[in-house]
């Protein structure tokens, strides 16, 4: 359609604004404002058709003239950003549906093929404002701040990009979750149960390394995101689990890693200790989650009878490196499917005695039953300990001492 006629199409709707009247063509020509294609548009077409220019004059039927309230806005974000440590930023808006209605209706009766949506120059020209005014860098991909135009109450809603930790973790005592459980009787709401605090264990790793960080980053909260978990009553040492540590609603976003790693540290000493913080990102907490690393086992195993330490060797030899078939634990059968898995064991060793009992060290494939490749489950695991030594053996305890983490994934590639 020739410029002069989709003028005229496009004036019998109403009066429209140099903005909304260039969006039409917004594609047309590079190194144009939509203003300045609008105006060049009105001017073309008085030359062409040899009639008066005819300016906008009244109200734009199409955005109300909100380009008239950039600049307001670009300070209302502004405010809205006060306070808030960022390096970058994206503007993004709420446009009533009404609007977003009034231009679709016109791109569609005149079929138009270049039209850009309102929304698009809103965030754009607001955007740019900010930047001039803040020296804030846009960013479209990864920002740090969020501002969110509500055209219809005239607010800007700010949303903040939370920060991301990996490091791993040592528990030293029992009895403590990974994750804050709330409370089986209230479900969180605070009862006499649980002292109104709402919760079924008292702490939590996920609060102790949280708890911490949050008035160093000014944050609302953090959750921990760990590469697997151990039993409550397990502890983790050797090398540590590792996780990831999501810190949500960030004030600020700068801090030496030396420093959170004493803060945490400092506070729970004998009961938690993290190693290796590094700045994470959180497409890493997916890699992280999904991950099926080798984990490598402490355990203390009785016996019956008295057996020479020969005899187990030999047993252990027999184990390292075997294939191990189980049917679902007896004692998770309620909760999962039946079925039968293989594991490998990449290595089982002795390592020293406890009284009566067997140090053992143990690294398995990720899923691999520990428990269960001791005491063979009735049958339901083989080969085990119990079969190969033709005497009942089982677990009175067990820690984990090694977790593959996603250093090692990236190392291995696609393992
Ligand atoms: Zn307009
Ligand atoms: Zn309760």
């Amino acid at each position: 359609m020739e410029l002069t006629e989709l003028y005229q199409k496009i004036s019998e709707y109403g009066e429209i604004c140099d903005h909304c009247l260039g969006r039409m063509v917004a594609k047309r020509s590079f190194g144009l404002s939509n203003d300045q294609r609008g105006l060049g548009i009105r001017v073309s077409a008085a030359l062409t058709l040899n009639i008066p220019f005819h300016p906008q004059q009244e109200t734009c039927w199409i955005c109300g003239d909100f380009f008239k309230t950039t600049d307001l806005w670009a300070d209302r974000v502004i405010q809205a950003f006060r306070g808030i440590e960022g390096k970058t930023f994206v503007i993004g808006s709420k446009v009533p549906p009404l609007i977003s209605e009034s231009e679709e209706m016109v791109w569609s009766d005149l079929g138009l093929s270049d039209p850009e949506p309102l929304k698009s120059e809103i965030n754009r020209e607001v955007g740019k404002l900010v930047a001039t005014k803040t020296g804030l860098a846009g960013d479209t991909k990864n920002p740090d701040l969020i501002a969110l135009l509500h055209l219809h109450e005239e607010r800007v809603e700010v949303q903040i990009r939370s920060l991301f930790l990996y490091g791993r973790y040592l528990k030293y005592e029992r009895g403590i979750p990974q994750t804050h459980w709330a409370c089986s009787k209230c479900k969180g709401t605070g009862c006499d149960a649980c002292n109104g605090t709402g919760k079924q264990y008292l702490d939590s790793v996920e609060e102790l390394i949280g708890r911490p960080l949050l008035p160093i980053f000014k944050a609302e909260k953090a959750i921990l995101h760990g590469a697997g978990r151990e039993d409550i009553d397990a502890i983790m040492v050797g090398s540590g689990r590792p996780f990831i540590l999501e810190i949500m609603h960030p004030l600020t976003r700068e801090a030496d890693l030396k420093n959170l790693t004493e803060a945490i540290n400092s506070v729970n000493k004998d009961r938690v200790e993290v190693i290796d913080l590094q700045w994470s990102q959180r497409s890493e907490v997916e890699t992280l989650k999904n991950h099926k690393g080798h984990k490598k086992y402490r355990i203390l195993v009785d016996i019956d009878g008295s057996i020479p330490e020969t005899t187990l060797q030999s047993a252990l030899e027999q184990l390292s490196g075997a294939t191990i078939r189980q049917r679902t634990p007896t004692r998770v059968a309620h909760r999962r499917a039946d079925k039968v898995r293989e594991r490998g064991v990449l290595d089982i060793r002795y390592t020293g005695k406890e009284g009566n009992n067997f140090y053992l060290e143990v690294t398995g494939e990720a899923g691999l039953y520990i428990k269960e490749l001791i005491s063979g489950d009735q049958g339901r695991t083989t080969p085990s300990l119990t079969e190969v030594l033709k005497t009942p053996a089982r677990v009175v305890q067990l820690d984990v001492i090694h977790v593959e983490g996603i250093d090692q994934v990236k190392s291995h590639g696609t393992s």
